[in-house]
């Protein structure tokens, strides 16, 4: 085990695996930065952090923003330090038969879940390849391994995901900085409710967002040396 590095950045921060992530990370010992758009339900995680006395700082933005990444990095990195831990999570499923898709849906998926990997990821890499020192996360989906019907754009996004994910990794991995890429299944989040085209499936068979949590978390315990590059989770039993 190495010593925990310091500071975490965690997008969609305010519900789900990102709430949920974000807590694990603060009782693992990290300050941790968080976002989300909508400000009520982010103040509350930044309540929620700070109640556990986890040094918490965060601020409404749209991670396909580049100005609101840019003073929410500044933000955050002056309040708890430069990241050393960004977590990719923040991401929509609008799942629908293609017919039905509009050019908005299309626009709106790639915005959340792939233009938000650029803007944000840019924003903190510099730092961490200047440090030597760094760990991005992006959370994909077995939809990015595997198409399915009324996956359309969610599915695209989520294999744009695993292809920027493993092209990043091959660009920054001599300068001390990992990239893992993780891909839930089913996971009993808002996000996945009401997906009825992804078939039935009781939430308590669905992976809870804790169990994501728990991997980036073991995933973040490997030595500098040791990397989990992609990692699959899903429901044992669905
Ligand atoms: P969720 O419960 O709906 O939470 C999504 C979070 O992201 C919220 O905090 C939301 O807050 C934020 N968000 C969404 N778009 C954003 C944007 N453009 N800018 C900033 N924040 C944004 O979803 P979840 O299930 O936890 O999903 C988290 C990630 O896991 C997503 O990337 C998703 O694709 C992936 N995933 C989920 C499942 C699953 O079954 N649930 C499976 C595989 C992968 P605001 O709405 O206030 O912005």
């Amino acid at each position: 085990m190495t010593t925990p590095q310091r500071v975490a950045l965690v997008t969609g921060a305010s519900a789900g695996i990102g709430r949920a992530t974000a807590l694990a990370l603060g009782r693992a010992g990290y300050s941790v930065g968080v976002c989300a758009r909508r400000p009520g339900p982010l103040a509350d995680v930044i309540a929620e952090l700070r109640a556990e006395g986890i040094d918490a700082a965060g601020q409404p933005c749209d991670v396909s923003d580049p100005d609101g990444v840019r003073a929410l990095v500044d933000h955050v990195e002056s309040r708890l330090g430069p990241a050393d831990v960004l977590v990719n999570n923040a991401g929509v499923g609008i799942l629908k038969p293609f017919s039905e898709l509009t050019l908005e849906d299309w626009d709106t998926t790639f915005a959340s879940n792939v233009r938000s990997l650029f803007v944000v990821t840019q924003a903190v890499l510099s730092g961490m390849r200047q440090r030597q020192r760094g760990f991005v996360i992006n959370v994909s989906s077995l939809a990015g391994r595997n198409g399915f019907k009324g996956g359309t754009a969610y599915a695209a996004s989520k294999h744009a995901v695993l292809g920027f994910s493993s092209s990043l990794l091959a660009e920054v991995r001599h300068d001390g900085v990992r990239v893992l890429t993780v891909c839930p299944g089913s996971v009993d989040t808002d996000l996945r409710r009401d997906q009825h085209l992804l078939g039935e499936m009781p939430p308590e068979r669905m992976l809870r967002s804790e169990d994501v949590a728990a991997v980036i978390i073991d995933a973040l315990s490997l030595p500098d040396r040791a990397l989990v590059s992609e990692l699959d989770i899903r429901p044992a039993a669905p």
